[in-house]
C-alpha cells in the first residue's frame, strides 16, 4: 500500500537514476533527510524537475512506496534570486548543501539544522557580492556551526583535558580530540598531546568568531592572507578528523575559480 505525505525542504544534491529519472537528496523540517525519486525528471518536459534543480525551499507531495519514495508534486516556497546569477554564491550554496549532505543521515529530524541552512540560504540571498576570501570564509564559518550541530563542537574556550580557561598564547591545538588544551596540561602528558600542534590567538580568535556569530556579521572583520591559511587548514583538519566523508575539494578551493 502507498501512503501520500507532504513535507517541506531543501534539495540538497541531485543524481541520475535508471534512464529518466533522478533521485534527489531533501533535507526536510519534519522527516530530516530523505531521499525521493523524479520519475522522468531527465525528460526535457518534466513538469516536477525544473522546481527541484533549482535551489530553493519547496513543498513537497512525496508518494512512500514499497520500494522507494517518488515526488508526487512540488511546489517552490521560497525562492533565493540573489543566488541564481551570481555563480561565486551559488558555489558557496552548493557546497554548503552538499557538506549537509555528507554529513547527515536519512531519518534524523532536527530543527535547528534546517534552520540554519534556511537561514544561510535566506543570508546570502541578500548579502553584497563577496570576494573568493569572504566566500570561502563563510563557508567554513558555516562548517563549525555545522560540526556543533552534528555533535562535534569544537572546543575553543576551556582546555580539553582540565576544563581550565584557555589564555592567549598558553595552549596547543588537537583537531581529532576536536579543540584547544592549555601549556601545563600538554606539559605533564606530552605522549597523550603528542599529536597536538600549535595554534595562533588570532586564529582561535577568529574561529571563535565564526562559530558564534550570526552570518551577517560574518561580513564584518578583516581577513589578512597569513591568519587565513591557517584558519581554513585547522577547520579543513576538524571535517577530515569528524566527517563521515570527505569533500573532493576544499572549501577553499571551491570559491577560487
Ligand atoms: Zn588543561
Amino acid at each position: 500500500m502507498s501512503i501520500l505525505y507532504q513535507t517541506t525542504g531543501i534539495v540538497l544534491s541531485r543524481r541520475d537514476w535508471r534512464e529518466a529519472d533522478r533521485v534527489y537528496s531533501v533535507l526536510t523540517k519534519e522527516h530530516g533527510k530523505i531521499e525521493v525519486v523524479g520519475r522522468g525528471a531527465r525528460k526535457p518536459l518534466a513538469k516536477l524537475a525544473p522546481h527541484l534543480e533549482f535551489c530553493a525551499e519547496v513543498d513537497l507531495l512525496v508518494v512512500h512506496g514499497r520500494v522507494n519514495e517518488t515526488v508526487a508534486g512540488v511546489e517552490r516556497k521560497k525562492n533565493f534570486p540573489g543566488l541564481y546569477n551570481d555563480l561565486l554564491k551559488t558555489v558557496v550554496a552548493n557546497h554548503m548543501l552538499q557538506l549537509v549532505d555528507m554529513g547527515t543521515r536519512e531519518r534524523e529530524v532536527d530543527q535547528f539544522l534546517y534552520e540554519e541552512v534556511r537561514n544561510f540560504l535566506s543570508f546570502l540571498n541578500k548579502a553584497p557580492t563577496l570576494t573568493s576570501e569572504r566566500s570561502a570564509f563563510l563557508l567554513s564559518a558555516f562548517t563549525l556551526k555545522l560540526l556543533g550541530l552534528l555533535g562535534y563542537r569544537p572546543e575553543l574556550n576551556f582546555c580539553l583535558h582540565c576544563r581550565g580557561v584557555i589564555k592567549a598564547g598558553e595552549f596547543r591545538w588537537h583537531a581529532l580530540k576536536g579543540g584547544v588544551i592549555c601549556g601545563s596540561c600538554v606539559e605533564e602528558d606530552r605522549e597523550q598531546w603528542f599529536s597536538s600542534r600549535s595554534l595562533s590567538d588570532e586564529v582561535l580568535k577568529l574561529m571563535r568568531f565564526a562559530m558564534t556569530e550570526r552570518f551577517a556579521d560574518l561580513l564584518r572583520p578583516h581577513l589578512p592572507g597569513e591568519v587565513l591559511d591557517e584558519y581554513h587548514e585547522t577547520v579543513e583538519g576538524l571535517l577530515v578528523a569528524h566527517f563521515p566523508t570527505i569533500p573532493a575539494t576544499t572549501l577553499r578551493a571551491a570559491c577560487q575559480f
